[in-house]
């Protein structure tokens, strides 16, 4: 097993307003504490950066408002209560993912991972479902400046990423989405685009054809893996989650593929419990662990 960094700090769960989005990471980074399967890292230097990515991206009255909390309708355009460490928050979740691009596409390093979530949905006028800023545009816009050509977003949370297709370019942009749920749905406007519906059972292959697809799309300066795990939430089990991580970690392994993975959606409720939502977002970072040596 090959250890690889993940991005996390406590500006993540920082907010006041207590929600699986704002508090996993913080359960999860406290898991990886105990073994060695991944080294938990603080991204907090890349801030500065990250902000100023997101000054250029979102809209001016829309990131006021975040940062200020006026008007509250935009402040909490994505469902949360807004407090003075919610801007921290949800720029910390868009940090991490900046820290990780910076990671894999300056060094040796060809995986990193961010405990980020809250990110896919939202747009460059106002957050939606939970999320404040687009931290995969943001990284993908990152990972432009550094020189990057051609990027992949591989979007397997249950949701639809319309948010984050709505805010970066088909022509450096490729986005394949394999989505249990039909919000933030969008129309595949490039031929590399994909969108697919799917449940529990057809999930697996699903994910196996979206690959096959990501695969005759070419060669990706960067793959950005929204590795959300709110498929469970629709009945998709852990074991077929499980297959899921380990192909798209063998598919990243096989081309040599940069990969920085986000952890995205998941939920508690329904019968799951923090723990077993934790043991769920392991499942990325194993399989990550399995393929970084190869
Ligand atoms: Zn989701």
């Amino acid at each position: 097993m090959t250890r690889h960094n993940v991005f996390y700090n406590s500006e993540f769960v920082s907010s006041d307003f207590a929600f699986d989005t704002t508090r996993k990471s913080g359960a999860l980074a406290a898991a990886l504490g105990d073994d060695s399967s991944a080294t938990v890292v603080d991204p907090g230097h890349f801030t500065e950066r990250t902000s100023e990515i997101i000054d250029r991206l979102h809209g001016p009255e829309y990131v006021l408002a975040v940062r200020t909390g006026t008007p509250s309708a935009l402040a909490e355009s994505q469902g949360f209560e807004w407090d003075p460490k919610l801007p921290t928050m949800a720029t910390a979740h868009s940090t991490g993912l900046v820290a990780a691009v910076s990671e894999v596409l300056t060094s040796t390093s060809r995986v990193a991972g961010s405990l980020s979530s809250g990110l896919h949905h939202a747009r460059r006028d106002r957050g939606a479902g939970y999320c404040t800023f687009n931290g995969l545009a943001v990284a993908a816009t990152d990972a432009l400046d550094r020189g990057a050509e051609r990027i992949l977003v591989l979007d397997f949370d249950a949701h639809c990423g319309g948010g984050t297709r709505s805010m970066t370019s088909s022509n450096e942009v490729v986005q394949i989405d394999v989505s249990t749920v039909k919000f933030d749905s969008w129309e595949p406007s490039a031929a590399q685009d994909s969108l697919t519906y799917s449940g529990p059972g057809s999930y697996i292959d699903d994910i196996a054809t979206a690959l096959q697809h990501a695969g005759r799309a070419g060669t990706f300066d960067l793959v950005l893996y929204n590795a959300g795990m709110d498929p469970a939430n629709s009945g998709v089990s852990k074991a077929d989650l499980n297959v899921r991580e380990q192909m798209v970690a063998e598919w990243a392994a096989e081309r040599g593929q940069r990969v920085v993975y986000a952890l995205a959606g998941g939920y508690t409720g329904g019968g799951i419990t923090m723990e077993d939502l934790v043991a769920l977002h392991h499942l990325t970072i194993d399989a990550f662990c399995d393929e970084t040596e190869r």
